[in-house]
């Protein structure tokens, strides 16, 4: 059989794809891998197509793509279908094919999935239930020659028990790997244990170059909490320049620009790197807000007087994570890490 498997969106490897990839190629089948939606001039006939879709805000590449391939499978956040992998080939099937993504190096997988909060604007704890251990750090790492990185997509590092939590960390801090918690830890239940073990263990940025724990503070309320989990992170030696906190703005509709430039104060005043991720796309002054944080003008100019500057159109992208369309900028991380 032909296959063609279509990452329509997102930057980082497609894990469902890479899972039909290797169970195609174990059949014997012949896979091209693409991110192109429409058929191009010397395509072949496929025996079967697969389209992957993240973010909302690609509705025009799924339309295009269905267009091309009517008869295509499509699944991801972004499709509204949430079938399994294993729904649509039949069977369980565990491996990865990471040779369509021949620039990256480490190694990508979950340790656990689903989430114990339920944050308002968010579709995991719907779309993934209650946290559980679902792969230990050996089962995610390619092994050697591979490098001992490995990058977690969990959304609940802390939510599977603890005893799997404990193991995970081991084997981060026993086999000297490097890891980057890219979809955030969640600060305000961490307990002094919880930070004591990140504390021992290489934790990167996405890139894997700088020391960086990613977290959130969405909810305004939430400031106490947050701050405490700053404390907790800093006692167990984690400073919080290490930290880089997601900050959602926009949803909650009551905070005005006084709370916003406030809850970003007071995290640049304690050296954490504030990353604002706004969720309502068609918020221009919102989106002008983020470009002044995460470029770091806001070292240079106060925000009115960027503010002032500020017109024209900006780029408007979606984050799975959100219930609603969401805008993000197109930096590495692909959903909002949280806490
Ligand atoms: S935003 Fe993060 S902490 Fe909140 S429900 Fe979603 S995954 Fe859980």
């Amino acid at each position: 059989m032909i296959i063609r498997l279509t990452q329509l969106d997102g930057k980082l490897p497609n894990l469902a794809l890479m899972r039909l990839a290797s169970y195609h190629r174990h059949q014997g089948d012949e896979v091209l891998f693409t991110r192109e939606p429409a058929r191009t001039l010397f395509e072949p006939a496929y025996d079967r197509v697969y389209g992957s879709v993240i973010f909302n805000s690609s509705a025009h590449l799924v339309e295009q793509f269905r267009r091309h391939f009517p008869q295509a499978i499509l699944g991801g956040t972004g499709s509204g279908n949430l079938h399994s992998v294993e729904q649509v080939i039949g069977q369980e099937w565990g491996q990865f094919d990471y040779s369509d993504y021949p620039e990256v190096k480490e190694s990508i997988g979950f340790t656990q999935r689903g989430c114990r909060m339920h944050c308002r604007f968010c579709v995991v704890p719907e779309r993934e239930g209650k946290a559980r251990a679902v792969n230990t750090i050996h089962e995610i790492w390619r092994g050697p020659p591979h490098p001992r990185k490995v990058h977690l997509l969990d959304n609940d590092f802390f939510g599977q028990a603890e005893a799997a939590w404990q193991a995970r960390i081991d084997e981060l801090r026993e086999g000297n790997f490097r890891v980057c918690f890219g979809q955030g830890i969640n600060v305000r239940s961490i307990t002094d244990e919880q930070a004591a073990a990140l504390a021992s263990v290489e934790y990167r940025d996405t890139k894997f170059q700088q020391r960086r724990l990613y977290t959130a503070w969405d909810n305004p309320r939430d400031e106490q909490r947050f701050f405490t989990g700053i404390d907790t992170l800093e006692k167990a030696g984690i400073p919080p320049t290490h930290v880089m906190a997601y900050m959602l703005v926009g949803f909650d509709l009551a905070e005005s620009w006084d709370g916003i430039l406030s809850r970003f104060n007071k995290m640049v005043d304690r050296g954490i790197k504030p990353y604002p991720m706004v969720f309502d796309a068609g918020r221009r002054d919102l989106k002008a807000f983020q470009r002044w944080a995460v470029t770091g003008l806001y070292r240079a100019c106060a925000w009115e007087e960027y503010r002032s500057t500020q017109r024209g159109s900006v780029v408007h992208l979606s984050n799975s994570r959100w219930k609603k369309e969401v805008s993000a900028d197109g930096k590495p991380l692909e959903s909002t890490p949280h806490g």
